[in-house]
Formats: structure tokens, sequence, C-alpha cells
């Protein structure tokens, strides 16, 4: 189906004018840029309600979503971490604290819609390669999300290793009690460091693995330059 992206961008923007002072206007910028990707075709799934944007913002958004008649799929968050390097109890206290949350898969073709399905009903579990295909991001920096993540794990236990001198019982307790976890040792921030090491495209959603920032791979080139086509091509705003 083509829509009228203009129409549709201009929308948009006139729901982000309506937003209070207080919001992140990149992050929803951002999203209506990949609102519009989704529709162009440049990805096949639109991720909404996983961010900081605000209730209102969602749910305006899916009303326009539904009055253009796209497929919603409501779902879990999807979760490609490789949990398999740490211990059971960690990889299910992880997983309980993604449990509560919900996000919105908006997509246009039922064959989209059968693999958003496939991986919610895996209660949002999915592998890598499949994550960067639905969302629309290259595989490289969806890696080096989930390397950034294993980083955060690792600290995270390293951190409650220390503090109870290896009892696996009280290393749970304090998890699951959701004490604050403040990184000391040289290991521990290494891992932190390493945990938040963010590098946003110039435009989109994703963030950029080295070898994008660096320009060794053109993934995200790539794409940032799928992106400004759609702009131009469609006379959207940039930001
Ligand atoms: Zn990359």
């Amino acid at each position: 189906m083509s829509y009228d992206l203009s129409e549709i961008s201009h929308q948009l923007f006139e729901l982000l004018k309506r937003q209070g002072a207080d919001i992140d206007r990149s992050e929803l910028i951002a999203e209506i840029h990949d609102f519009l990707a989704m529709l162009y075709g440049i990805k096949p799934v639109f991720l909404h309600g996983r961010g900081l944007a605000p209730e209102n913002w969602i749910e305006e958004v899916l009303n326009l979503a539904r009055d253009l008649e796209l497929e919603i799929i409501e779902g879990p968050f999807w979760d490609a971490t490789p949990y398999g390097e740490f211990p059971n109890w960690y990889h299910e206290h992880c997983r309980a604290e993604l449990k509560p949350y919900r996000a919105w898969y908006i997509c246009q073709d039922a064959e989209t819609v059968d693999a958003v399905q496939s991986v919610n009903s895996a209660n949002g579990r999915l592998s890598i390669p499949k994550e960067a295909k639905l969302l629309g991001y290259p595989e490289c920096c969806v890696n080096a999300h989930y390397a950034r993540a294993s980083h955060y794990h690792r600290g995270t236990l390293s951190i409650l290793k220390r503090l109870t001198k290896g009892n696996e019982k009280q290393m749970q307790d304090l998890v699951r009690g959701g004490a604050h976890l403040a990184p000391e040792t040289e290991k521990e921030i290494k891992h932190f460091d390493a945990a938040f090491e963010i590098h946003e495209p110039e435009l989109g959603s994703w963030n950029m693995c080295a070898s994008c920032v660096r320009s060794t791979n053109q993934a995200s080139a790539t794409l940032v330059q799928q992106y400004l086509n759609l702009i131009e091509e469609c006379g959207l705003k940039l930001g």
C-alpha cells in the first residue's frame, strides 16, 4: 500500500508540538522517522512503546496506526541476550525483570505479522539476526547492542560476587532486592564503561557498533542514507 508520507509526517509533527516541554524531542523525532521508514519499506516493523515516550504520545501514535489500518501487535519486550554464559538464576531474574513490560509491533504485511507473533509466542525470545531483520537495524549494530548488554551483566555479576564473597544465595537476594550495584574494581568499571558506550547515528533509533562508528563497516551509513532519501523524496522535515 502507498501512503501519503508528507501528510502522515505532518500529523506526527503536529502531535510532537502538543507534547510537554519535558519530553526528549530527539527521541520522538527518531520515532517519527522510524514510523515513516516502516511505511516506506525501509524496515518491516516499527517498535513502539519501548522507549521513554510519554503515554499520550504512545496512545496517539497507536490511534494514527489504527486510522492507517496498519497491523498492530501487542507483545512482550523482545530479548536476544545470549544468557548462556550466566548462571540460570541470573538469566531467570533478567527475564522476570522484562516480563511486566509491553510494546507494540506495528507493520504492514501478513508475513511480518506471522514473524512477530512467533517471537511473541516465544515470550519475546529471538535470535540476533531475526531481531535485526524484523526491526530493520544493521545486524552488526544489534550484535554490539547485545555485547554491551553482556558487559553490563558481567559487571553486575562481578559486583554481586565481590559483595557476597561468592555466596550465590546472597547474590540472588541482593539482585532481586534491587540493590544499587556500583562498580569499584578495574574489571567492573571496564565492563560498565563498555556497557554504556553509546554511539547514535545521524538519523534513526539504533546505536552503532564500533565498525560503523569508524566507517570500516558501511551498514549504518547505508541505512542513514536510506532515511535521508526518504526524507528528501517525501519532502519531510529533518527535525
Ligand atoms: Zn554496525
